[in-house]
């Protein structure tokens, strides 16, 4: 497969250098040059198939023609080793649960896939693969974790002091390896122009291969397709495709959902949740997509004005309005709604959501308000223990802390301290 860039000024590439390369040189987003039919036959066949079997044939005719058949095997296996399992919780909704993996974020089947076929494709190299990147939470664990004992991959995390959760610190600096936690005596703001910086340093990078890992390198993008798939295994009413409700903010993770409906995936319709950074839903209504700076809310992850990945949804749809409008609506969620969401859902149904999760469901619900008849799943991206605060006002009692993560609580913390200043990150670059 080869992709092009959105912007259409930089040359089309293998799957391989839009791993390396992340971002296209006109700053387009890599796209593929054409969207695989799954046969029929695998599609009716999902429920018998092992999930790694579903996730290799979803995955080669974007990357099998460049890693060969075991090593991609391999690569799925490991990305998908924990459950995700389709909880119900009535004839209507279910929640498709994305936070069993190490870093209890959906952001692990994408950094864990990434990881290991950015590792296979720098493999000869002599010089190893620096991955730099800044983080204000979830990416940065799930990045960790994902490349922590790849090798030839070494890993660089900027992260502002005491601006990170104290679970999201521990998954940064508790690992040790290839994975280095630079504490930063500032905000995130002044380690991503750190991180820039270094990218834009010809000096630095003829020294030092450097890479990033953000969220719109393809092979983060694409493998998010496994959990839709996934899911369809286990929906039983077949005759009845759901209605997807995904929590959104860089419009990734629903992207990647609708890529897979193109690919033949059974699904009636996706519902873009938002918080009140609803641009999308401005856009629905008007055909414009108009930027704005974020707002800080409760569902922090989805704090963005300007979806980077909303670009492929509409290369998806050929830039053709209509079908897009078909096939996918918006919701928007205040806080004071998500609260109560997270309420009304432990009271009627002793499930625990967390705000991203409850932003979902409310999404979902009024939806089927208004389509009787139709039912569906809302993704459930984050453990409802990454926010405590939001449990235990809603419940009424603090919430249970799984064992892996009380053991995470306990490991030492190491990182480096550095001033925000870009020369000390250039001189520790290249020491
Ligand atoms: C990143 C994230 C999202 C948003 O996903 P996008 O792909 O950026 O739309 C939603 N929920 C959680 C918990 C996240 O970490």
């Amino acid at each position: 497969m080869r992709y092009f860039s959105t912007n259409k000024q930089s040359l089309p590439v293998s799957f391989a250098e839009a791993t390396i390369k992340g971002q296209a040189p006109d700053r387009g987003l890599y796209f593929p040059e054409s969207i695989p039919r799954l046969d029929e036959d695998f599609i009716n066949r999902i429920p018998d198939l092992p999930a790694e079997e579903i996730a290799y044939r979803v995955i080669a005719p974007y990357a099998g023609e460049e890693i060969p058949e075991e090593k991609l095997r391999q690569i799925c296996r490991e990305t998908i080793d924990f459950p995700i399992p389709l909880h119900k919780l009535n004839d209507q909704v279910f929640s498709l649960e994305l936070f069993h993996g190490p870093t209890l974020a959906f952001k692990d089947v994408g950094a864990r896939f990434m990881s290991r076929c950015l590792g296979y494709f720098t493999r000869d190299k002599a010089d190893k693969i620096t991955v730099l990147v800044a983080t204000s939470g979830d990416t940065g664990g799930a990045v960790a974790h994902g490349f922590y004992g790849v090798e030839g991959v070494e890993v660089v995390i900027l992260y502002p002091s005491g601006k990170v959760s104290p679970v999201q610190e521990k998954q940064l600096t508790s690992l040790g390896g290839n994975i280095t936690a630079l504490e930063v005596e500032g905000s995130f703001d002044d380690c991503q122009a750190m991180v820039k910086q270094a990218f834009a340093d010809t000096e630095l990078t003829a020294k030092r291969f450097l890479t990033s890992a953000n969220s719109i390198n393809v092979a983060r993008w694409l493998p998010q397709q496994f959990y839709y798939f996934l899911a369809w295994k286990q929906w039983a009413d077949k005759e009845n495709p759901p209605v997807i409700s995904v929590p959104s903010g860089n419009f990734g993770n629903i992207c990647a959902g609708i890529l897979a409906m193109q690919s033949g995936l059974p699904v009636r319709h996706f519902i873009a949740a938002c918080n009140i950074n609803d641009i999308v839903s401005d856009y629905l209504l008007t055909e414009e997509l108009k930027p704005r700076p974020a707002v800080p809310t409760l569902s922090n992850a989805m704090d963005v004005g300007n979806p980077s990945n909303f670009v492929r949804i509409l290369e998806i749809f050929g830039h053709r309005f209509p079908d897009l409008k078909q096939q996918m609506s918006a919701a928007t969620i205040t806080d004071a709604e998500t609260e109560e969401t997270i309420r009304a859902l432990y009271q009627r149904f002793g499930y625990l959501a967390d705000p991203h999760g409850a932003v979902g469901y409310l999404a979902l619900e009024r939806y089927l308000a208004t389509h009787p008849g139709e039912k569906g799943m809302f993704l459930e991206t984050a453990h409802p223990v990454k926010f405590p605060e939001a449990a235990e006002r809603n419940t009424g009692k603090p919430v249970a802390i799984p064992v892996p993560l009380q053991l995470l609580m306990q490991q030492p913390k190491k990182a480096v301290r550095l001033m925000p200043d870009y020369h000390l990150l250039k001189d520790w670059l290249l020491q």
